[in-house]
């Protein structure tokens, strides 16, 4: 297929719920893409913060081509090494004891609130305006964004909504019903939301008083993105639960819900289940993900290279005033604008550059964690050339 049938085809096939950029994508290596005609793009999309270990890591491609031959899937019904081996790694890399593999992180969310709703006996989940965790029915309604919402009532009940970073908010919409407070460690989809210091370790400070649990979606914030494994360490808030995807296998589907020991427990059989949860394949994966990571130290790097590249960021301001403000950890970084800047992204793909808008005014950085400083330094240049 040419560019143009690729791009009619899917248009007459594929339900319209997402509004492509014009561009056809047809192989990828590291941070860059390259469309048909060979074209580069640095990528900082990141299939939205998903390839971390960048695009056809030579480990990832051997460690799967040897998986592919042996075993991609057999159900939970059976034990798996490949499932061993991750589930330990994974619990292992984060503030948990227990794991259950999922397939998303809208199903890793939804996960973390049946479990919280078990194991408390109650029903209410509050969670922040501008939040994102999902596009299930559970998960529309936990994000506080009602343009998800419309036109899918009835939604389920027991959703509670306060303004992100007011911790007053939270205070005021606890009740005995309340079962969980469901938060971004730093908000994503809104444009890259960063909360005061103080508010993360004062939920966790509220919920020990008031036998609320804690939940952190980290799907987004997870697996190095903000220059620790994850952005809970940034304030060393330890949640009850965790729950994280995206970056999570390299590109394969995999979500997961990690939790402490005695919250787990009331997960028993038939309670809670996935047909593709933790296949071999995606183990496989997951696995080689965490080798990488380790032998790149791309946490460590995410947390250098973000500091130099918010550093030159924040430097763009002095030419250009459109600049509002530069936030983020990591290799998660928000430029927010004084303008509606849907714009830029067509003009960076035009220089060679993949970025997103998110909220209308922010550009959304989060590109593989193995980017170089010098694709960086490319990075700015380009949008240097095209902010206004
Ligand atoms: C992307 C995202 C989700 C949803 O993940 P899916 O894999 O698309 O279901 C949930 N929460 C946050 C914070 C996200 O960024």
């Amino acid at each position: 297929m040419n560019n143009d049938e690729v791009k009619t085809t899917l248009d007459e096939y594929v339900m319209h719920s997402y509004g492509r950029y014009d561009l056809v994508i047809d192989h990828a290596h590291g941070s860059i893409v390259y469309d048909k005609d060979g074209k580069e793009y640095i990528d900082c999309v990141a299939g939205i913060a998903v390839n971390n270990i960048g695009h056809t890591h030579e480990k990832m491609t051997e460690n799967l081509s040897k998986q592919l031959t042996k075993l991609i899937h057999v159900s939970n019904l059976y034990y798996t090494e490949e499932q061993a081996i991750a589930a330990k790694r994974i619990v292992e890399a984060s503030p948990h004891d227990k794991i259950f593999f999922a397939n998303s992180g809208a199903e890793a969310n939804e996960g973390a609130i049946k479990l919280a709703r078990k194991y408390t006996g109650k029903g209410e989940i509050i969670t922040a305006w501008n939040s994102f965790h999902g596009r299930t029915l559970a998960t529309i309604t936990a994000t506080g964004q009602p343009k998800y919402q419309k036109g899918f009532q009835p939604l389920p009940a027991g959703f509670v909504h306060v303004d992100y970073n007011d911790i007053k908010q939270i205070e005021e919409a606890i009740t005995d019903d309340t079962a969980a407070i469901l938060i971004e460690p730093i908000q994503g989809e809104s444009g890259v939301r960063v909360p005061d210091d103080d508010y993360l370790p004062t939920l966790r400070k509220i919920c020990d008083e008031k036998g609320i649990l804690l939940i952190f979606d980290e799907v987004q914030t997870g697996y190095g993105r903000t220059g620790k494994m994850f952005a809970s360490e940034l304030t060393g808030t330890v949640p009850d639960i965790t729950t994280s995807a995206k970056a999570i296998a390299g590109g394969l589907p995999m979500g997961a819900v990690l939790a402490n020991k005695e919250i787990a427990e009331v997960f028993q059989p038939g309670t809670h289940a996935t047909t593709f949860g933790g296949t071999p394949l995606a183990c496989c994966a997951a696995n080689t993900v965490l080798d990488i990571y380790e032998e790149e130290d791309l946490v460590n790097k995410s947390h250098e290279n973000g500091l130099y590249f918010k550093e030159k960021l924040e430097a763009l301001k002095d030419t250009h005033d459109c600049i509002v403000d530069v936030r983020g950890h990591g290799l998660m970084i928000g430029v927010e604008t004084n303008y509606e800047c849907g714009d830029l992204v067509s003009k960076a793909q035009e220089k060679g550059l993949l970025i997103n808008v998110a909220n209308g005014t922010v550009i959304r950085f989060v590109p593989p964690l193995i980017i170089t400083r010098e694709e960086l330094d490319k990075v700015v240049e380009i949008i240097d050339e095209i902010l206004p």
